[in-house]
């Protein structure tokens, strides 16, 4: 099996066959090649209408106070890099979700504006005067839009079926001294390499492409902006090698499975039991003995799960 690579028109190999394993939306099996030449990862065919994938609590928020706090952390994290490298206060967010960074960054001092697709994300942000434009093609909204001194996408790009019309268009969006800052899912994963097809962070059919560090580089540098950031081991990556482990371990043993073992309660209605909430604290414990076994293999080589990328646009 082959197929013809969406970026570069080269020959691409048949990779594996993957399901919905993280949401389980579909039974249907999806295929992804891997191209001989610029080794991006895809999905092919792309099915017709992507957006019937994205079910159940996709956008919702933290449910519970824990939840708030893990992805919080997450949250803070990304600010700290943004006001490190920005030299203004203009942020635009693309696929910002329910948006927790841009109210966080809002708080912080930056202007934000978004471009999102989920209507219901959309109502919330502008009526939290955060201005966002509704759309499924970022490329396009963009044109409608401004310059700014940041323009973010977080676990985004790997959605976006047109990936490279998106990242020209937003580097022509920066301004002078503007920063892009790109993180999503490594192909070069220790996890990965580890999960294949069950990887959580392959999240199929959701995510159409994985895109390689270099190709990222390459794409960005054609459109004017120089690479000053690259790291799958900062802050952020170690936060997501966490939610790798743990999202691809659930879909090995099988997500039911986990629940019946930790005793996990069939809604998030009904109270926790106290053993129920013992065996969840040793499952993440069990996790994180896990990852200090692994820490030095994913620290080293760029194998974290995800990296974040920042690139400048030239003065
Ligand atoms: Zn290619």
């Amino acid at each position: 099996m082959s197929a013809t690579c969406p970026y570069c028109g080269e020959s691409a190999a048949f990779l594996f066959h993957a399901q919905d394993e993280n949401r389980r939306s579909t039974a249907e099996i999806f295929t992804y090649y891997r191209c001989s030449c610029c080794q991006l990862i895809f999905l092919q065919p792309l099915p017709s209408d992507l957006s019937a994938y994205y079910v159940g609590d996709y956008h919702a928020q933290p449910a519970t106070e824990s939840e708030r706090a893990f992805h919080a952390r997450l949250e803070a994290i990304k600010l700290a890099y943004v006001q490190r490298y920005a030299r203004g206060k203009s942020l635009l967010e693309i696929g910002p979700s329910y948006g927790a960074f841009l109210h966080l960054a809002k708080q912080a001092g930056f202007v934000p504006q978004a471009i999102e697709l989920d209507s219901a994300c959309v109502r919330a942000l502008n009526a939290a005067g955060i201005p966002t434009l509704q759309s499924a093609e970022p490329a396009q909204a963009l044109k409608t839009l401004g310059q700014y001194d940041v323009i973010g996408l977080w676990h985004v790009i790997e959605h976006l079926p047109e990936a490279w019309d998106v990242l020209s268009e937003a580097a022509r969006h920066l301004k002078p001294n503007g920063i892009l800052v790109v993180a999503a899912p490594n192909p070069q994963a220790l996890t990965f390499r580890l999960f294949k097809a069950h990887w959580s962070y392959l999240d199929a059919p959701r995510h159409v492409y994985l895109l390689p560090i270099s190709l990222l580089t390459q794409v960005a540098r054609q459109s004017g902006l120089t690479p000053i950031l690259c790291s799958t081991n900062n802050a952020e990556a170690r936060w997501h090698n966490y939610a790798a482990w743990r999202g691809s371990l659930i879909n090995v043993i099988g997500a039911q499975r986990v629940r019946a073992a930790l005793s996990l309660p069939q809604s998030a209605a009904q109270p926790r039991s106290l053993s129920s909430r013992l065996k969840a604290r040793l499952f993440r414990l069990a996790l994180r003995l896990l990852m200090l076994t692994t820490a030095p293999l994913e620290g080293t080589g760029q194998r974290g799960s995800a990296y974040t990328l920042i690139f400048r646009k030239a003065v």
